[in-house]
């Protein structure tokens, strides 16, 4: 699954290659990929609009458009906008089409097809993405120890499955949430209410550092070739717990060891991590 470092990445490859550009025609051949409005309604909607720009909250991609409306798109496990020229091979996968007027193409490819379209119109009140109940967004200037203190609300559950969920802190997954905790010095099965005011502080110091880097690595020249085959080759290199049991440790060269939280697996250091 794609993490905000990921999703930053392709929102600024789309932003790049979408805006100005107007929808000439819309397929969809999987319908279950739109989720609102109705997918007929969809096309007819989304044909002839422009866009202005692409941001990103959390995980979501907010395609804006220059009537005010906003298409919105989760890429979930395996979702993959490409824009490629309109002759170029269609791929196996490939659920939505959004055809330019530059003579490319928005493909939207999907293996497991849980990616999901939605389109709102300008005012339109959103109740079907799920946008409205996000918590923070930790890359925000307003994200620090305090707001991450109150939407912890003294929970009891292990600090890792807090980060993990989508109304505390909006867009960790569950790699960089091991290597924040690492970062932080923090067991990731710590009860987030045990936590020191001091513990929180270097947590949320290394929500915004960690995510923030990634952000700069990935999303400065992303390609066609790097939204499809770059973010696993990226992460080989930089993650310094997740996915390494048994290697040492880089701080005090102990191994690292693999453990479940919340059906998740977590990477960490018993030795420097408490
Ligand atoms: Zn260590």
């Amino acid at each position: 699954m794609p993490e905000l470092p990921e999703v930053e990445g392709v929102r600024h490859y789309l932003d790049r290659l979408l805006t100005g550009r107007t929808v000439t025609a819309v397929t969809v051949v999987r319908p279950k990929i739109i989720a609102h409005p109705a997918p007929e309604v969809f096309v007819i909607r989304l044909t002839g609009q422009t866009f202005a720009g692409v941001e990103r909250r959390a995980k979501f991609l907010l395609l804006r458009l220059t009537d005010g409306g906003t298409l919105v798109l989760h890429l979930r496990m395996t979702g993959l906008p490409l824009v490629v020229p309109t002759d170029a091979p269609q791929k196996k996968h490939t659920q939505v089409i959004l055809n330019l007027d530059n003579s490319t193409e928005l493909r939207y490819l999907d293996q497991r097809q849980f990616g999901r379209f939605w389109l709102l119109e300008k005012n339109e009140h959103d109740d079907c993405t799920g946008l409205a109940k996000l918590g923070p967004e930790p890359l925000s200037r307003a994200f620090g120890p305090k707001k991450l203190a109150a939407a912890l609300g003294g929970r009891k559950c292990p600090i890792k499955t807090c980060l993990l969920d989508q109304h505390t802190v909006a867009g960790i997954g569950n790699i960089y949430a091991d290597e924040i905790l690492f970062a932080a010095r923090i067991k990731p099965d710590r009860p987030a209410c045990a936590l020191s005011p001091a513990e929180l502080s270097r947590i949320a110091r290394e929500i915004k550092q960690i995510l923030a880097a990634a952000v700069a690595k990935d999303c400065l020249s992303i390609s066609e070739y790097d939204v499809q085959h770059g973010v696993e080759q990226r992460d080989a290199e930089k993650l310094l717990v997740y996915g390494r049991a048994g290697e040492p440790c880089v701080r005090c060269g102990m191994p690292l060891v693999r453990t479940v939280i919340g059906q998740r697996s977590s990477y960490y250091c018993p030795h420097c991590q408490h």
